[in-house]
């Protein structure tokens, strides 16, 4: 049997692992030279801890505070593009705190099944991924965010998740080496973190030497369907028919799905990171810093601060104020680690696909029968790679799925 997966991604990869685990016989299309995507320069954190979606209560009057501050986490290209215009009228409408219940459980669930098959596959030969298991610390200043936070450890604690709340001489424990102007951090201990440049090509490398071909530099034009079944996909190199096709192409797979006429609302949430490889300080344990929403994490050596969402359109423009707000934030919370902002060709930015409850879109098309849905994961696509690889490949395979998928309907707007 033959499977198409469209997307040279995490999610791609690892849809093409388990398929082909499964017996599959499988060819990736993807569009680049698959090492520019969003799945390289990311911050590598697996959490259970993110289990309230990007859309929620309070969400939408700080981004709103935010788009004033030219150096904030957070900015809305204006424009008059009616997917934006959609996209955030539904994205206000699910900023709710009935969304953020609803979502909470099958999040983290489908969290915490990624996490264990991450560790299952970081010991199979031919990876070693730089996989630690140290939990994330997030940081904060105000006692507003305090009350906020600790809140919600009190809420993940109900969920069975391993959350406490320290004070900054626990976290001067943690850290020794490092200067701390905080208030406290919550320590999801349930987190993990590894090396996003070590994980991809050690799964390209697996694939392409057990039969996989993975084409690059081969963009998806056209998708051709007949009675309710693709029958071909059309690139810039061919034509592909299969039995199946997965959808994984990231924040352009709305772009996609019209081309089969299927309504998948996304946008893609660009964002940077800065990877210093030979670091003056290491954190030990991956850092959200809380009020400025820049996450760091020490990888195999090195160093990679990271934040911002654009929402917009993709575009190759990088903005250096908001690179700037995010070296400056570090040194608030750490006085003395003391970044400079790097050249502009060692800064990376990547496009995170934002579906507009948060949540992703992971199922079996019920319009075109042989067609798959993987993406929309936002600022999870990393640490929820496994476990919508595996599904897929369940679902191919007509078997039942180990996390009840529900919530992640990828036909929910349709
Ligand atoms: C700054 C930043 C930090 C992040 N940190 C984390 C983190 O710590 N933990 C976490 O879990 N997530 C994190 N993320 C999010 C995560 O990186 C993404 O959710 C994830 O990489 C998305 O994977 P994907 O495979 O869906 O998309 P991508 O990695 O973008 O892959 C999609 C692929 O599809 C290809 N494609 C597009 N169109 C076509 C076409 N027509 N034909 C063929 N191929 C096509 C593209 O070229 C691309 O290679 C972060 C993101 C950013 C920006």
């Amino acid at each position: 049997m033959k499977a198409i997966v469209i997307g040279g991604g995490v999610i791609g990869l690892c849809s093409a692992y388990y398929l082909r685990k499964s017996g599959w016989d499988v060819t990736v299309l993807d569009n680049s030279e698959v090492n520019t995507n969003c799945s390289y320069g990311n911050l590598g954190m697996i959490v259970p801890s993110h289990f309230v979606p990007l859309a929620s209560p309070g969400i939408v009057a700080q981004g709103l505070r935010w788009m004033l501050n030219s150096k904030s986490p957070f900015y809305v290209r204006p424009s008059f593009d009616l997917n934006l215009i959609s996209w955030g009228l539904k994205f206000i409408k699910n900023a709710t705190a009935q969304n953020v219940e609803k979502a909470a459980m099958p999040l983290l669930q489908f969290n915490l099944y990624s996490k264990n098959l991450f560790s299952e596959l970081n010991k199979q030969p031919g990876f070693d991924f730089a996989l630690e298991n140290k939990g994330i610390l997030m940081y904060y200043k105000t006692e507003k965010v305090a009350e906020e936070e600790s809140h919600l450890a009190e809420r993940a604690r109900q969920m069975g998740v391993d959350a406490a709340v320290l004070n900054k001489q626990q976290l001067q424990e943690l850290e020794p080496e490092t200067e701390l102007d905080v208030l406290g951090a919550v320590h999801y201990r349930c987190d993990a973190h590894l090396y996003p440049n070590k994980l991809m090509p050690q799964l390209l490398h697996y694939l392409k030497t057990s039969g996989v071909d993975v084409q690059t530099d081969n963009p998806v034009k056209d998708i051709i369907s007949e009675n309710g079944r693709i029958k071909k996909v059309i690139s810039s190199k061919g034509e592909y028919a299969a039995d199946v096709f997965v959808l994984a192409s990231g924040a352009w797979l709305s772009r996609l799905a019209k081309l089969i006429h299927l309504d998948i609302p996304l946008m893609a949430g660009k964002g940077y990171t800065l990877t210093y490889d030979q670091p003056q300080k290491k954190l030990n344990v991956p850092a959200i810093l809380c009020e400025a929403r820049v996450a760091i994490t020490p990888m195999n050596g090195h160093m990679r601060y990271g934040g911002t969402m654009e929402i917009g359109a993709p575009n190759k423009k990088i903005n250096l104020n908001r690179v700037e707000g995010i070296v400056e934030s570090v040194s608030r919370y750490f006085p003395d680690i003391k970044l400079d902002v790097p050249e502009q060709k060692d800064i990376w930015y990547g496009f995170r696909p934002c579906s507009p409850d948060g949540m992703p879109y992971i199922g079996r098309s019920s319009k075109i029968n042989n067609l798959f849905i993987a993406g929309g994961h936002s600022m999870m696509g990393l640490s929820l790679g496994p476990a919508t690889g595996k599904i897929i490949a369940d679902l191919a395979n007509d078997q039942k799925t180990e996390v009840d998928i529900k919530a992640f309907d990828p036909e929910r707007y349709s």
